[in-house]
């Protein structure tokens, strides 16, 4: 069992607009599988790029909300504090100045996001930082491009160990439930009236507020 200061820090970024039970769950499951502490991360979306729905503050509130009642999931809200454009290298550099050279890293994606890291700024360096926990669900394949299918030769491990021992540096596949929930739908629901109940956290559900500006959409 690692110990505290080296259990390994998990990080699942995302516009969570809003954040769902897709979110959380796997979110949690990895935490489980990698007995790791698991951050999400809200993203600030750049002026040039579609924008959210809901506001960064809303956003952060409607985390807040869905994540009362554990400790096992955090809120990391440093992107939305930066200026400019975040790039998660940078997100990751931060964090690897916080937290030492030693403790265990891991970035979460989604198995469709990484199928995309090659386009990511700088992306040969996020395995320099930390380490690539795959969310994948079972009855999802995706085609990966042959410049990840390259990395994963040498970095692909099955073992939770080579994970927990190792700052960066190894692709681990971490299968949670398949969820079929996303932000997209949510927000057709409520813009269409109907209630995203057993999608979102009930908390969040039960905010009298938090979930307007989708219904306004
Ligand atoms: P949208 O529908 O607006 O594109 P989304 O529901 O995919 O949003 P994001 O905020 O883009 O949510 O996702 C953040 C991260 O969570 C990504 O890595 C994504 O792959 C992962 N993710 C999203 N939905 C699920 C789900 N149902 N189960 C597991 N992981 C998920």
């Amino acid at each position: 069992m690692p110990q505290p200061e080296n259990r390994p820090l998990g990080i699942l970024g995302g516009t969570f607009d809003p954040v769902h039970l897709g979110h959380l769950r796997a979110a949690w499951e990895a935490a489980g599988f990698l007995d790791a502490e698991v951050r999400l991360v809200p993203a600030s979306v750049p002026p040039h790029r579609p924008q959210p729905v809901a506001s960064a503050q809303q956003r952060l509130a409607m985390l807040q909300v869905s994540l009362l009642g554990q400790d096992r999931l955090r809120i990391d809200d440093r992107e939305l504090r930066r200026q400019g454009p975040s790039y998660t290298v940078d997100t990751l550099s931060e964090l690897r100045e916080e937290i030492g050279a030693h403790r265990p890293l891991v970035l979460l994606l989604g198995i469709d996001a990484f199928a995309g890291l090659p386009g990511w700024h700088r992306w040969q360096s996020l395995f320099e930082l930390a380490h690539i926990g795959i969310l994948s669900r079972p009855g999802h394949s995706t085609l990966l491009p042959m410049s990840l299918r390259e990395e994963l030769r040498e970095r692909r491990t099955g073992r939770v160990a080579d994970v927990s021992a190792t700052p960066a540096g190894r692709v681990i596949e971490i299968v949670v439930s398949a969820l079929e929930i996303s932000a997209t739908r949510i927000r057709s629901e409520l813009a269409a009236g109907r209630e995203p109940r057993y999608l979102v956290a009930d908390a969040l559900l039960a905010d009298p507020v938090l979930l307007e500006s989708y219904r306004r959409a």
